[in-house]
């Protein structure tokens, strides 16, 4: 498996010279099987670089599959500029879960495609698009076995396991640990105190635990220092670095890779966390990798 990041940044895009290292772009990434076959992970801002990357690689796109973490617009609004879409011949294929009874997964999506948002409108589209609805479930494509498993953020979010010839990836983000946040299905978030939450929502984050555990590579939400997050940061949706470092330890990970960074993180204090990071590792002896992700980064498992 080739894992490629085309976009690792958190909640809003955010190009400039002081993020151009790690990169601006929000949530995608493109897992290539072989040299034909491969799933994206996500559309935020990412996937137009890696619309263009398919272009360049293929001629005459057919097959697209796109698995979708959940419809918060970071995840999704880099759709108008995936230049496969308006390819004639193109079948995009959508799965993901839908995060509301009203609306299609499929209908959420392509809704950023009417002309008060954008110039052309999605039944203009020349390519094809269906969808699959997920919830937890398991199925097979192309080959590898896909897994999901519902996190705690707010709004219906799946991590993805998949398992490709003895490889395995798991994702998890946008995800907040359940020790501390629970996530009512309306969204809204209860902040946990005092003792009781370790010993209730240990079994949610021991279920979690058992899903990824194993994972040759994990790409996992870090969007805040331990600081941060309970400093105010508790209840939206994401956890920090220290706690998803303790939870690949404890799933037996091989290389973690830190995702979906804050979109008010500069390069330099990006630095800053990897340098902690490295000290983390040394100080609790984990035994395994971990990566700050940066646009552009290629791992090969
Ligand atoms: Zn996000
Ligand atoms: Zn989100």
């Amino acid at each position: 498996m080739k894992i490629t990041l085309f976009g690792v940044r958190g909640s809003f895009p955010v190009p400039g010279k002081e993020t151009f290292r790690y990169g601006g772009n929000t949530s995608s990434l493109c897992i290539e099987f072989n040299d034909k076959d491969f799933v994206i992970i996500d559309a935020g801002t990412g996937i137009r670089n890696l619309g263009n990357y398919l272009i360049k690689k293929e001629e005459g796109l057919s097959d697209i599959n796109i698995l979708f973490t959940h419809t918060h617009w970071d995840h999704i609004m880099g759709i108008p500029f995936f230049a496969p879409i308006y390819s004639g011949g193109a079948k995009i294929h959508m799965f993901g879960p839908s995060s509301n009874d009203e609306q299609s997964l499929k209908d959420i999506i392509l809704s950023q495609l009417e002309h008060k948002y954008f110039p052309v409108s999605a039944h203009e589209l020349t390519a094809e698009v269906t969808q699959n609805q997920l919830s937890e479930t398991s199925f097979e494509l192309l080959g590898a076995k896909i897994s999901t498993i519902r996190l705690n953020h707010p709004c219906v979010t799946l991590g993805y396991r998949i398992e490709y010839k003895n490889n395995t990836l798991v994702t998890v983000f946008d995800h907040e640990p359940y020790h501390h946040t629970i996530f009512l299905d309306d969204g809204t978030a209860q902040i946990l105190e005092g003792n009781s939450p370790l010993s209730s929502f240990k079994k949610l984050n021991d279920r979690l635990m058992n899903f990824i555990e194993g994972a040759d590579i994990a790409i996992m939400d870090s969007q805040y220092t331990k600081n941060e997050y309970f400093n105010g940061k508790q209840g939206y949706g994401h956890s920090y670095y220290e706690y998803t470092l303790w939870l690949a330890k404890e799933a037996k990970i091989k290389k973690v890779v830190l995702f979906h960074h804050d979109p008010v993180r500069t390069d330099a204090q990006l630095d800053v966390i990897a340098k902690s990071i490295e000290n983390n590792i040394v100080e609790n002896s984990y035994q395994f990798e971990a990566l700050l992700a940066r646009e552009g980064m290629e791992i090969i498992i």
